[in-house]
């Protein structure tokens, strides 16, 4: 038997097996990921030559057996696959450079300047610069690859301890085809041998990997990679599984599927699921997934960011591409030109398919927007290109909506639908003329339903969306406009009403009462320094007034979010309107020709100030109005008669 050939490692291969021979690197269940990855590869590879070569065809099955040996300390890792021979032991493991290593060296470099961490923290990356095989010598202190290629009857024995130099020499008798990867374990490494860990770390990674990964005649990797059949043929509980296994919520279905398949411009497979409810709204704070990223059924990475945007976060799912590298990890996936091709598909795609689910299945739609409209909403400041296409997705209540509710009251269904609007039902009930949709945001929709500046609104049968959700009035803020018309609130001087709407000669030239410029004079003095203007309002029907915001400053909501974030925040002074033809303002016309009545009528139009702001959710000077009301207290319980009647 001649003596074992030596050979010495490639320059950067020595410095990579030192750093991974030494590293602290405590995910050390990578490695296993790479080899199973390997060995996955190459029964893939022999896979296609037994199909297009009918001479490599057999009955020897396609897969990878664990088998770990707890007394000897060593963990093998088999595959029937393709095997290597003798010279593609000598060029693969060891001598030629992969361009890969040097880079991996140095992103490692980089990354240990950038950061007091230890090096070693980048290690998850070695898949993707080829040299996974390497990551052995982070489990082992000596590995050894029995090896037939299966165009060869001799097997060879590939082995080093990383030190610098390997081995090959033959082996006698029957090799079975493909690879056998032996681990000779570091001492420490002794959990490598337990069939519980190795299983729970098969599970982990490999779940997708489309061979069957055996051990102790188990076949751990069930998991059907579902995403690449056809859609016809995945059953419900196939996807339920399948969404509890990705996202480990038991017994959970996911509110809807979309299952996606396509081959050009890139060729991908993808299902993704959307959760029945929404943990960000229990307070469990943001919740940080991502999506799975297979390459060839082969799972690289379990929590990619890039597919998706952040208004879709919530979105479970598995995204495989043949045209993604296998190799490719985290931070060398940020710079691959395929996730933003694959983003933007995968955008598209879900926001068609919301747009579907509203359509066809309102009562899941509705489901879905109280859940995850909140966050859906925030889509439309963070994607311009799909502002449109998120725009159609929004849902409002407005004054429409809440009489439609009123109806519904007492009315039991087994769900009833609240009924809401789209921007696109606005529009079709718009008035004829109507240039602007208008909004009113607020605390809550009770509070807006009783909104003063309704008046105007209600009197010329012009619907009113309501936002309950600041985020609402972001998102139309930044949407500005649809389908060629102004969103605009209705606290804004800029409303206009469409002439069709305006109220018949008689009403809007009703008598006004007399002294009422002299009530607008006390009412001015009064506020002076708070109020940018006060005129008459002829906005209002019922009640005596309301505030306004200049033309071209935020809505009160607006101002409310802003107050409260910057302490600075300088709200822009309000118009206010009064309404003469008000009970109240049309009394103190009248006392007004007493000017002993004068400071009475000025604490009035301070109250009404602060009302106003009340009604808005905004709070108004507090001493002032607190002494102010409990003197109109005192006032009145002086009037009232203590005899019995
Ligand atoms: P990569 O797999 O990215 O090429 P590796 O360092 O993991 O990088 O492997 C180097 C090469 O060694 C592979 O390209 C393959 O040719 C060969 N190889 C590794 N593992 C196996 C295996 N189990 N069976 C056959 N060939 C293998």
């Amino acid at each position: 038997m001649s003596q074992p050939q030596e050979f010495t490692f490639q320059t950067e291969i020595k410095q990579l097996l030192h750093i991974l021979s030494h590293s602290l690197y405590q995910n050390r269940e990578i490695a296993l990921r790479e080899l199973i990855s390997n060995a996955s590869d190459s029964l893939n590879k022999l896979r296609h030559i037994q199909l297009s070569d009918a001479e490599y065809r057999d009955d020897v099955p396609l897969e990878i057996t664990l088998a770990p040996d707890k007394e000897a300390n060593l963990l093998v890792i088999h595959d029937s696959g393709v095997g290597l021979t003798h010279d593609e032991l000598v060029q693969n493991l060891g001598t030629i450079a992969h361009s890969g290593s040097k880079e991996f060296l140095r992103n490692l470099a980089a990354k240990s300047e950038q950061s007091e961490a230890t090096p070693s923290a980048d290690l998850s990356l070695i898949g993707q610069f080829g040299v996974g095989f390497y990551a052995a010598f982070m489990l082992a202190d000596r590995v050894e690859v029995v090896t037939r290629s299966f165009r060869e009857q001799t097997g060879w024995r590939w082995e080093s301890d990383g030190s610098g130099r390997f081995t090959i020499s033959p082996v006698e008798g029957d090799v079975p085809r493909g690879a056998q990867i032996r681990l000779h374990l570091k001492k420490e490494m002794e959990e490598f041998t337990d069939p519980m860990r190795l299983k729970f770390i098969v599970r982990k990674y490999s779940t997708f990997v489309p061979h069957p990964i055996k051990l102790e005649a188990e076949t751990l990797n069930e998991q059907k990679p579902i995403w690449v059949e056809p859609k016809s043929q995945v059953t419900e509980e196939q996807h339920a599984g399948f969404y509890q296994w990705l996202t480990h919520h038991t017994d959970e279905s996911p509110l809807w599927h979309l299952h996606l398949s396509s081959d050009s411009p890139i060729q991908f497979h993808s299902i993704l699921y959307c959760p029945p409810s929404n943990f960000e709204l229990m307070g469990f704070g943001q919740v940080e997934h991502g999506i799975n990223l297979c390459a060839k059924r082969i799972l690289v990475q379990d929590d990619c960011r890039d597919l998706l945007p952040e208004y879709l976060r919530f979105l479970y799912g598995v995204v495989d591409s043949a045209d993604l590298p296998l190799n490719v990890s985290r931070e060398t996936l940020q710079d691959h030109k395929l996730l933003p091709k694959l983003k933007k598909v995968l955008v598209k795609k879900v926001l068609d398919h919301l747009a579907t689910v509203a359509d066809e299945q309102p009562e899941s739609f509705q489901t879905f927007y109280q859940q995850f409209g909140p966050i859906l909403r925030t889509g439309i400041g963070q994607d311009f290109e799909n502002r449109e296409r998120i725009a159609k997705l929004l849902r409002f209540h407005s004054t429409q909506t809440a009489a439609q509710a009123a109806l519904l009251v007492g009315k039991s269904t087994d769900q009833p639908i609240v009924p809401t609007v789209s921007l696109d039902g606005y529009l079709q009930r718009a008035v004829e003329g109507q240039t602007q949709v208008y909004y009113l945001s607020g605390p809550d929709l009770d509070a807006l339903s009783r909104h003063p500046l309704l008046e105007a609104f209600r009197k010329r049968n012009l619907e009113v969306l309501f936002l309950d959700d600041p985020i609402d009035e972001f998102a139309l803020t930044q949407l500005h406009r649809y389908d060629g018309k102004d969103l605009i609130s209705i606290d804004s001087a800029e409303v206009t009403f469409p002439d069709s709407t305006n109220p018949a000669e008689e009403e809007s030239t009703k008598a006004k009462p007399n002294h009422f410029t002299r009530i607008l004079e006390l009412f001015r003095g009064a506020l002076d320094g708070k109020v940018s203007d006060i005129r008459e309002s002829s906005r209002l029907t019922d009640s005596p007034c309301c505030l306004i915001n200049p033309q071209g400053t935020m809505s009160n909501q607006l101002q409310k979010v802003l107050s409260h974030t910057m302490k600075e925040y300088e709200a822009p002074k309000r118009i206010m309107e009064v309404n003469p033809h008000a009970g109240l303002i049309q009394r103190l016309c009248e006392l007004s020709n007493n000017s002993d009545n004068d400071e009475f009528i000025r604490d009035c139009g301070q109250q009404l100030y602060a009302n106003s702001l009340i009604l808005d959710g905004l709070i108004p000077e507090v001493e002032g109005t607190t002494s102010r009301t409990l003197r109109f207290m005192e006032e009145l319980a002086r009037g009232k008669s203590v005899i019995i009647t």
